[in-house]
């Protein structure tokens, strides 16, 4: 049997394990990406939202522009949501600034948020990824010693091998594999509810939408409650019909109910779904780690999943990568789980909570009424949509403010996200910080210099930004502040999770 060897592998190249190759491949460590699907699946298209640090993190890449470039609808499209008795209907009211899409030169974020289907964002990553992602393959099984991690894949025509690997990464989604090989299990539970979405063509029927560009158009009709969207500016649009069994499903009549009307539509794929709240005991064991769906799972409410995958990436990414280089040892790895769990079980329940009040929630017979019941009734369902769903377009406390405060390798009472700002017209603080460690501050000051030396002494690559009378920052990898003020010693050391 053929024996490949490779510092790092990943199971599963959805859109976590993509990232995570990337993260890696930015800090120069080779990994093998094992996937079984050949292509990217266009008619599944889950995700829409991609945040603004996920954003800011694809800056990071160099591939922002490159994903902002290709998504169908521009960031300036709409940054609205609409509530209307159907798509075709009456408006009940809007919200705006949905999802950081309104972040555009913001001093609050280096990127806005994007609405880009899934599938594009993991066809813009496959792409960064290259020859590290081997498609048609899938783990079977793994087993970890004291020097590496050997892992049985499989391809579709029978084919196995074993892959010799230092370390690997599990984001083989809900199913799991590697979560079953290291013993871990999801805790939690799900939405009594099953949904259904479509995904269609409808030819004309943009022009007939009297309520303009929205990312998402609620739909508050008792009879069939949900929510609409366009997957691009020709034809093609997204559903979920909320409340509805597979088994009873009529896609066609279900999007014309949406619609409101008899619309000519084509459906192109359907694909029935239920919110889970699971979240994985154990992220790890020495040498194998979970991320993504693999180790969370949140109803997609706020736009939260992969997106919160992303970070998983990219906090499991540099501690690899520091230390396969050297800079850090083993015990950097360890503050993986105590860094992103707690963020994982924050972010399902503050989805949970976005779906304690859904479309079927929010609608009323008397919407769908004459002009003067809608109108009568309008006022009090207009306030309920403010009151409960603010939270879900407005996250930017949990999307840009989660932190690492009180982790063990950042100073006390930092681990924060660096704030970012613009230096110049279009340029972030965020670019120009290093690869690995940055230093940002007053460089002349003596804690500066204690900084330098510790970064040297360990070896560690060091970017130093000089911007003179402020305050001295050590910023990690993932743009997070491990170190602020105060007296310098051992804090590099610290950051790497070197022992006191
Ligand atoms: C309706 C809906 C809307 C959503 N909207 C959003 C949103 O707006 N924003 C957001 O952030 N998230 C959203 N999500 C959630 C998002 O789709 C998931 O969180 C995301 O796909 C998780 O990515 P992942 O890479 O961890 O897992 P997956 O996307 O499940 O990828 C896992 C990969 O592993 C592969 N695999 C499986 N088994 C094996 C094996 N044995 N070996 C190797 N590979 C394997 C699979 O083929 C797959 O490619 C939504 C989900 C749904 C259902």
């Amino acid at each position: 049997m053929e024996r490949r060897q490779v510092p790092v592998l990943v199971a599963g190249g959805g859109p976590v394990g993509l990232a995570t190759a990337v993260e890696l491949a930015h800090h120069g460590i080779e990994c093998l990406v094992v996937e079984p699907r050949e292509t990217v699946s266009w008619l599944r298209p889950r995700a829409k939202t991609t945040s603004a640090r996920s954003m800011e993190i694809l800056r990071r890449w160099g591939l922002a522009e490159t994903l902002r470039s290709r998504a169908p609808l521009a960031v300036a499209w709409s940054d609205e949501a609409v509530f209307a008795t159907s798509l075709l209907g009456r408006e009940i009211t809007r919200i705006d600034r949905c999802f950081g899409l309104d972040l555009v030169g913001s001093d609050l974020a280096a990127e806005p948020g994007q609405q880009v289907p899934q599938p594009l964002v993991e066809e813009v990553l496959r792409e960064a990824v290259g020859d590290a992602l081997l498609t048609g393959w899938q783990v079977t099984g793994l087993e970890e010693d004291a020097d590496g991690v050997t892992v049985r894949i499989a391809a579709t025509d029978g084919a196995e091998r074993e892959v010799r690997a230092q370390y690997v990464v599990g984001c083989d989604g809900s199913r799991s594999v590697t979560r079953d090989a290291i013993g871990s299990r999801y805790e939690g539970r799900q939405d009594a509810r099953p949904n259904f979405n479509i995904v269609f063509r409808a030819p004309d029927l943009a022009d007939r939408v009297p309520h303009g560009p929205a990312v998402h158009y609620w739909v508050l009709n008792p009879a069939q409650p949900g929510i609409v969207g366009r997957l691009d500016l020709k034809d093609t649009w997204w559903c979920i019909a909320q409340g509805v069994r597979a088994e009873d499903a009529d896609p066609v009549r279900l999007v014309r109910n949406l619609a409101g009307a008899d619309i000519d539509v084509e459906i192109l794929a359907t694909d029935p779904w239920t919110a889970r709240m699971l979240l994985a005991d154990r992220y790890a064991s020495r040498r194998v780690f979970l991320a993504g769906d693999a180790a969370h799972q949140n109803p997609p409410y706020g736009g939260h999943g992969f997106n919160t995958g992303v970070g998983d990436a990219v906090n499991i990414g540099w501690k690899l990568a520091a230390v396969l280089r050297g800079w850090a040892p083993e015990a950097l790895l360890a503050t993986y789980e105590s860094e992103r769990r707690p963020i994982a079980a924050d972010t399902i329940e503050a989805a949970a909570a976005n779906m304690a009040t859904l479309a079927p929630e929010l609608a009323d017979p008397a919407l769908m009424g004459t002009d003067e019941e809608f109108a009568k009734v309008r006022p009090a369902v207009a306030e309920a949509i403010r009151r409960t769903k603010d939270s879900e377009f407005h996250s930017l406390d949990l999307v840009l403010g989660y932190t690492y405060t009180g982790s063990p390798i950042v100073a006390s009472g930092t681990g924060e996200r660096l704030p970012h700002r613009w230096l110049a017209p279009g340029e972030s603080l965020y670019d120009r910080l290093g690869r690995a460690f940055s230093l940002v501050g007053d460089l002349g000051s003596p804690q500066a210099a204690s900084l330098v030396a510790q970064a040297r002494e360990l070896g560690v690559p060091l970017e130093e930004v000089d911007l003179p009378g402020e305050p001295l920052t050590l910023v990690r990898p993932d743009q997070h502040v491990a170190w602020r003020g105060g007296d310098p010693e051992g804090a590099l050391r610290l950051a790497l999770g070197h022992l006191r």
